[in-house]
Formats: C-alpha cells, structure tokens, sequence
C-alpha cells in the first residue's frame, strides 16, 4: 500500500467527493483530493444552498400581503437583486471554505485542479502538472445542465449556473422544463416580480411525483400568476435588435422575454478524464456504471452520486459515499439503499414527498386506500390567501403499510423528512391513526384521517 502516495485520491469535491475524503482521512487513511471548481460542489455553489436561499427571497412579497389580514401596514416594499446576489456568494464561500477546510482538518491533502485518470493508480492533476498515485481512487464529478445544441438560437439562453448570477433580474423569463429544477427557478423568478412562462413538452409538470399534487401545484402557479405550457417546447431563440429575446413555442406563440434558461436535465461529467483510456465503462447517457457497492468494472476504481446517475440528491451522495468508506475501508460490504427517499420540491407551495405515488402503488398492489385532505391551512385564514393544502396517504389495503405520502403546502419538506422515518420503518395506518395530533398543525391532518377517501381495487376506483 505504501507504494501509493494515497491510500485513497477522489476526483470531486462536491458533496460526495468531499464526505468520502474528510471520513476516510478521519479513519487515518492518506487522502487526496481534487475540485477543478470550487469545494461544496453543485449543491453549496449552485444547486440546492443558494436556490433555497433564492426561494426564501422569492416568498416575501406573499408575506407582506399576508401580513395585512394580521394587522400590519407594511410600506411599499422594494427589491435589491445585486444585493441578494451578493449576499448569496458572502454565504457560498463561506460554506466553500467550511468544506475544504473539513478535509485538511481531518487530515486530507486538497487541490485545486482538474484531475484525469492515466491508469488505473495514476492521477494528474493539469492545474498543477503532477502526477499522484493511489491505491483505490473514487470517482465523484457530479454532472451539469444538459445543453440544447438543437435549438436554434441556444447559444443565447442560459441554465441554472448562470441564473444564480444575472447581472440584471430580468423583467420576462422563459423557463423550459418540467423537472423540479425548471419548477423551482419558474416560481423564484415569480416571486421575484419576473413575468414567467414554464414551458414543459410533457402532459403535466414534475414527472413521477404524485399527479394530484402535480396538478394542484399546476393550478396553484397559475393563480398566482405563472403562465404554464404543456405539450409546448421552444422552436428557436432570435435576439431582437433591443437586446431581448423573441421565442417561438410549439403552436406559433412567439414570446419576448429577457432570458431564456433551460433546465431540461442533467448529464454526468465523464468527458476528458481518460476514462476511456483506462476502460472504465460508461452507460449510454455518459454515466458511469457500478455495482451495488459503487465499484466500477476496475476493481481499485468507485464513483458515487450523480456522475453515476441513480438519485441525484445531495443527500444520497452523501450516503454513497458512507456505505463506500464502509465497503472499502471498513471490511463492512455496504450497498446504498435507495429505497423510499424522502423528498421536496421549493416550489410555491412546496411539496414533500416519500415512497410511492397512487399510481405507481395501483400499479404495483391489488387494494389501495387512498386517504385524502384539501384544505385552507389556518395562516391562510385571516391573510385570506385563497390556497389550499394537500396531503394524501397511500395505503395498502392488504399489509395496511403506509406506502406513500405526499404533502402540497407550507412547510411540506419538512414535514417529509419526518414521514420518512414511519415509511422506511414499514409502519401501517394504523401506527399512525394511534398517533396523537400536535394541535393546532396543518401536519395533524396526517393522523387524522380515518376514513379513506376512495379505494382503487384492481386498478378501479371505488
Ligand atoms: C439548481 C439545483 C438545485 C438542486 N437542489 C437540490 C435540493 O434541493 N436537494 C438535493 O438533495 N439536491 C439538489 N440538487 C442536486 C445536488 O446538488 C446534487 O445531487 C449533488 O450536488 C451531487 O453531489 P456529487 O458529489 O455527486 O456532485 P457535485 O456536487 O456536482 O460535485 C462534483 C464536483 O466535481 C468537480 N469536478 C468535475 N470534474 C472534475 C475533474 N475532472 N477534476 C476535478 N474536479 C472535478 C465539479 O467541479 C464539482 O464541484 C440540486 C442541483 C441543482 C443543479
């Protein structure tokens, strides 16, 4: 082993990347690692940190008018975007500083550069034109937005990355995509006074989540004012001669907008890092192929989180990368779970979600009960905001096990973190009809609903 200068070298210092390193030099193994951007990776630089914050900027003009149903007279209030953007890069690289530091005091050597792989022991490292060995490498490069070299006119739109750091807010986006990404930057941009128009190729937005929810998200943007188009995809981009953008949607609509972004997936970051070089197999869409152990075909050789496109959550990154300092530097073989993932979209209202969707479930179980609440939550009341809340359990009839839950209101990602729990741990409704209600909560509406609002027996409602 000391023939290496590392026991382990990671390429990535994103969440995978940067958990793996500090953990394995923590266990006293020699630990590099390289970013060729910034430490924090996607998340704390331009995924979910600075888009939670940008929600949170986004909800204060509905707090100000909700605000007058409570007595308060709030002034004219006014926005300062260089401000926001500034504040925002003040608590990334604080955060960025947080992360590299972590690994040096766990005792990991960090750089900063691009990493290719020689062979299957051999790193170089461009920005600093050397050459490392290690005796087990892990892959973590994450992935970036998908571009659209198709659409004509692409060059003049932008993506997530870039939509962090506008010099200017715009007066008129366009967002295309229909994927939590699109749907969360569409209502920021609402929120910030932007006139927004989502246009999605797909049926209805947020693919996979539960319909119910999609479709009341759907309504609920449009009332507040987010123009949304489905079945519609752009057919080019023109820059006018006053600096803005025409774009043409499916249907002959021609919208004129100041930015066009495109959030129509995300590909993984497989390109120019020898990776064919050293035979390292890929999948179709450029990821990279693993076993259950986050081992690729070499043997020295692992990658985890979203270069290998499974979930692409911060959060199982992370998990990734426990259970491979677990399966490589612990003699304790650990696969990743990816079952029953608790999630939230930012949108407004957000949603929080875990486990199935009614119908995934219908699809997948002879009885399904489905237990179901749309109502205004009480802040509401006297704000007099007409919007409702939603939340819904998905039962199976036969073992009675919680199979889903799906929430659609303030709050709801938090409350998801909490069903996680009672879902992973198998439990049935009526683990959660014993359950006491917090009173007065929008969240006691989830264990107090008795009765299901319909079944669905063999794919029928009933
Ligand atoms: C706009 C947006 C919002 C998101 N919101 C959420 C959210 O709310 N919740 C959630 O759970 N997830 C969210 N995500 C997803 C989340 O950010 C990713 O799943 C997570 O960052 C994946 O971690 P990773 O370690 O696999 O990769 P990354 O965090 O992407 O890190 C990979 C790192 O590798 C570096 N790199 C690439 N190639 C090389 C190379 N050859 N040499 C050296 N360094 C290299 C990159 O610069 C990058 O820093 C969001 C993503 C985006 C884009």
């Amino acid at each position: 082993m000391t023939a290496y200068d590392y026991d382990l070298f990671v390429i990535g210092g994103g969440s995978g990347g940067v958990r793996a390193a500090r953990v394995a030099a923590a266990l006293g193994k020699r630990v590099g690692i390289a970013e060729e951007y910034r430490y924090g990776g996607t998340c704390v630089i331009r995924g979910c940190v600075p888009k939670k914050l940008y929600v949170y900027a986004s909800q204060f003009p509905e707090h100000f008018a909700d605000a007058a149903g409570y007595g308060w007279t709030v002034p004219e209030a006014s926005f300062d975007w260089p401000m926001l953007v500034a504040n925002k890069d003040r608590e990334i690289a604080r955060l960025e500083a947080i992360y590299e530091k972590n690994v040096k005091g766990a005792g990991g050597e960090t750089f900063h550069s691009r990493a290719m792989l020689v062979d299957p022991h051999v790193v170089h490292l461009l920005g600093d034109d050397r050459t490392v060995t290690a005796d087990q490498i892990l892959i973590a490069t994450g992935g970036r937005p998908a571009p659209h070299p198709a659409l004509v006119g692409h060059e003049h739109c932008i993506f997530s990355n870039e939509a962090f750091d506008l010099k200017q807010l715009p007066k008129a986006i366009m967002v295309e995509g229909g994927g939590y990404i699109a749907v969360e930057f569409a209502n920021i941009f609402h929120g910030l006074g932007v006139e927004t128009t989502l246009v999605y190729r797909g049926k209805e937005i947020l693919s996979r989540f539960d319909m119910d929810l999609r479709r009341t998200l759907h309504e609920t943007m449009e009332k507040k004012g987010v123009r949304i188009l489905c079945h519609a995809v752009s057919e080019w981009v023109r820059k006018r001669p006053d600096g803005r953008l025409d774009a043409l949607v499916t249907g002959g609509k021609v919208l004129t907008v100041d930015q066009v972004m495109l959030a129509i997936g995300r590909i993984p970051n497989t390109e120019n890092m020898g990776l064919e070089g050293v035979g390292i197999e890929l999948s179709k869409t450029g990821a990279i192929n693993v076993d259950k152990y986050s081992r690729t075909n070499i043997d020295n050789i692992w990658a985890i989180g979203d270069v290998t496109n499974r979930v692409q959550l911060t959060p199982v990154a992370i998990h990734e990368a426990m259970c491979f300092i677990e399966t490589a530097f612990k003699g304790n073989p650990t696969a990743p779970d990816h079952d029953t993932i608790p999630t939230a979209v930012f949108s407004q209202p957000e949603i929080g979600t875990v486990g199935l969707s009614e119908d995934e479930a219908v699809k997948r179980f002879a009885d399904i009960e489905i237990y179901r609440a749309s109502f205004r939550p009480m802040r509401h009341t006297l704000s007099g905001r007409d919007e409702k809340m939603l939340m819904k359990l998905v039962v199976d009839g036969a073992s009675r096990k919680v199979l889903g839950a799906h929430i659609l209101g303030p709050d709801a990602g938090e409350m998801a973190q909490l069903l996680g729990i009672p879902l992973k741990a198998g439990l049935t409704k009526e683990d959660f009809d014993r359950t006491m209600a917090v009173h007065p909560t929008a969240a006691e509406e989830l264990v107090t609903m008795y009765k299901p609002t319909y079944r669905v027996k063999d794919g029928e409602r009933v």
